[in-house]
């Protein structure tokens, strides 16, 4: 808790100490109530999410009353929490199967645009596993990032997992292909699959992200597609978050650069907006900066 609260300062301050200062004054006039809803609005909630939330405040408050600064924080923390969702499956789906008596990885998929942290995001995740007792081997399928395959080398280094690359400009779904087969044949536990994030066309997109499954599903379950976004870019996210959920099942988000925003309440408009759980939160640049999402511990974060 203590490292988010410090990862999470920027937000805390906006929103969190915000609202606890708003609320904790006691009756709220009705332009107390706008400067709720403007601090909600302006933390990147969204304009339903915040409707919500401020209908929810309100009733609450009417009932029970608030007459202490504690008061305000229960009060807050119990309505945001189920804002995110509470009871969500949050788990990423990385254990390995067995088929027919013979084990097979689970095969995650990471996709994105580029840019937003989908290769560091794929190498960190890596690393949570590893350190976890579990082998993984990466796919290095960004084939048109001409970076991102050294990137995630240099990864799979650090945190002690195999690479498989295929040759600059090689097709994403034959690295992919390549990947699952070596993940196979080791009998890995995980094959991490960092996709191309180019998002020039829909078809395109879909082209190539919707072949990279195929071809992967022709030798092991995609257990997980996890669709990496910029908590920094706020709609234009959510833009990209719809137009990947209409080309792939997405099953999980990751929400990058949480430390650099004080728009965190972006978490509640994605999760609400794309019906997928918010599993991962990247909180920096180093190779322990990925956290497992817990709606109750961020709210927390924010509030104390
Ligand atoms: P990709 O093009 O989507 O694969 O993006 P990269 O993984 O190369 O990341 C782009 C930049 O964002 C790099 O400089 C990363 O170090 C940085 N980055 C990734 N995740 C986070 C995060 O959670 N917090 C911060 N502050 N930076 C991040």
């Amino acid at each position: 808790i203590e490292r988010l609260r410090g990862r999470l300062s920027k937000s805390r301050s906006a929103l969190g100490q915000s609202l606890l200062g708003l609320l904790g004054a006691g009756d709220l006039d009705e332009d107390s109530w706008q400067d709720v809803e403007d601090t909600l609005l302006v933390a990147d909630l969204g304009a339903s999410t915040t409707t919500e939330i401020v209908q929810r405040l309100r009733a609450q408050l009417s009932a029970r009353g608030v007459r202490t600064s504690d008061d305000a924080r229960a009060l807050l923390s119990e309505v945001l929490t189920e804002a995110l969702g509470a009871d969500s499956d949050r788990a990423v789906r990385a254990l390995p199967h067995t088929v027919d008596g013979t084990k097979q990885p689970a095969v995650v998929l990471v996709a994105g645009v580029n840019g937003t942290g989908k290769t560091t995001t794929t190498g960190k995740l890596a690393r949570v596993l590893v350190s976890q007792g579990r082998s993984v081997v990466l796919g290095a399928a960004d084939t048109f990032r001409a970076a991102a395959a050294d990137q995630l080398q240099t990864w799979s280094q650090r945190v002690g997992a195999e690479v498989v690359r295929g040759k600059e400009g090689a097709d994403p779904a034959s690295v992919a292909f390549d990947a699952v087969k070596r993940g196979v044949d080791a009998q890995a536990d995980a094959v991490l699959i960092d996709t191309a994030g180019r998002l020039h066309t829909k078809t395109g997109l879909m082209d190539e992200l919707g072949k990279v499954k195929r071809v992967v599903e022709k030798q092991a379950k995609v257990d997980e597609v996890l669709l990496v976004l910029d908590a920094t870019t706020g709609q234009n996210g959510l833009a990209q978050a719809r137009v990947f959920s209409e080309v792939i099942d997405v099953t999980g988000i990751v929400l990058t650069k949480l430390d650099g925003t004080a728009k965190g309440g972006i978490v509640f408009q994605v999760q609400r907006e794309l019906g997928v759980p918010v599993k991962l939160v990247g909180l920096g640049e180093g190779p322990d900066d990925l956290a497992p999402f817990e709606a109750a511990a961020f709210v927390d974060a924010l509030l104390d």
